[in-house]
């Protein structure tokens, strides 16, 4: 132990130069008692060398999981080849203060460290040296870009008004579908509905209370599918539901459930109640359909054919 010191002091000019830099350094010998400890593990901590040296860095910083950090040294010490830990899978190894707390959006310092072994005169690792960067305006820009990626992406899948898919991203994830069936030689059907007569709605209650209508088709259509169903907004007031492994029968349920809930609401804007029913075309997919917009054509065509029907109706294709 005293050798260590020793040695260790012998090195001092060298880190009393690195003492200076702006990353963290520290030397730990095998019981994980600290030996260095530089002026930005100091101003970062608040704890003064003379304080922590010769103590287990483990007294000081109890969120380090010792026996992960045992591991992690291991081949350190015996294979003399450096560790990294990057903050991507550990924020950091020692809990600092971020040194911006007004500024940065983050309260502690984001780390990437690096271990080395520092190898003795007779050939044997009995230090290692952890080097700490302060990675934190890194970390940050690289989260929120992230962030603002995953909202984007969800902005640019979903339809403003009512929350359901938009039709760009309700035809992609209805082509996938198509393309699994086929290749799976399973099943599915598709819902086409559009509300009757809404020309009428927009012209007697404005058009405000027509996207309230809309808004509420959406909230039926949604309680009335699966999870795994996936509903879009097709155009102004028409949805498609892809219903996922359901043959035309049990399509047939839904639309009708859809139709029927839809008929005996009576939604209510600014007072005055607007009561609506929607038409509704169904399609299961067949071996025959060369793509998913065929598919699709045939729900259209059945949905054509509830219109001609009379309205509030249900056909199948
Ligand atoms: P049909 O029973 O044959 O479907 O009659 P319809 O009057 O509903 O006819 P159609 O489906 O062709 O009319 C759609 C109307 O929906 C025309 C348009 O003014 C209105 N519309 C389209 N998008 C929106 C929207 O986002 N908000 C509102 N309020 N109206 C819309
Ligand atoms: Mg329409
Ligand atoms: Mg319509």
């Amino acid at each position: 132990m005293a050798n260590d010191f020793k040695d260790i002091d012998s090195m001092h000019w060298q880190f009393d130069l690195l003492g200076s830099i702006e990353i963290g350094l520290t030397v730990l010998d095998r019981d994980f008692n600290v030996l260095v400890w530089n002026q930005f593990m100091e101003n970062n901590s608040g704890i003064l060398p003379s304080k922590i040296k010769g103590k287990s860095v483990f007294d000081f910083f109890p969120e380090i999981d010792k026996e992960w950090f045992t591991i992690k040294t291991e081949p350190v010490f015996n294979l003399k080849s450096p560790a990294f830990i990057i903050w991507e899978q550990r924020s950091f190894l020692f809990k600092f203060d971020t040194s911006r707390p007004i500024t940065s959006a983050s309260d502690f310092m984001y780390q990437n460290v690096t271990v080395f072994p520092l190898t003795s005169v007779t050939g044997d690792v009995q230090q290692i040296c952890i080097v700490v960067y302060d990675v934190t305006d890194e970390a940050l820009n690289k989260k929120g870009i992230q962030s603002l990626n995953k909202q984007l992406k969800q902005i640019s899948r979903v339809d403003g008004l009512t929350g359901v898919f938009n039709r760009r991203h309700w035809e992609e994830t209805f082509a996938l579908e198509h393309k699994r069936i086929m290749r799976n030689n399973s099943t599915g059907s598709v819902i086409m509905l559009d509300i009757d007569h809404f020309k009428k709605v927009n012209d007697t209650h404005g058009h405000p209370a027509g996207d309230h209508i809309i808004k509420t088709l959406a909230q039926v259509i949604n309680k009335s599918v699966r999870e795994t169903d996936v509903c879009g907004r097709y155009g102004g007031e028409e949805f498609a539901v892809l219903l996922t492994e359901t043959s035309a029968e049990n399509a047939l349920v839904v639309a009708e459930r859809i139709r029927r809930s839809c008929e005996s609401l009576t939604p209510e804007y600014e007072g005055t109640v607007i009561r609506f029913t929607v038409s509704l075309g169904v399609a299961e997919v067949h071996k025959t359909y060369k793509d998913h917009m065929v598919w699709l054509e045939k729900a259209d065509q059945a949905l054509y054919k509830a219109k001609e029907g009379g309205r509030n109706k249900v056909c199948c294709f």
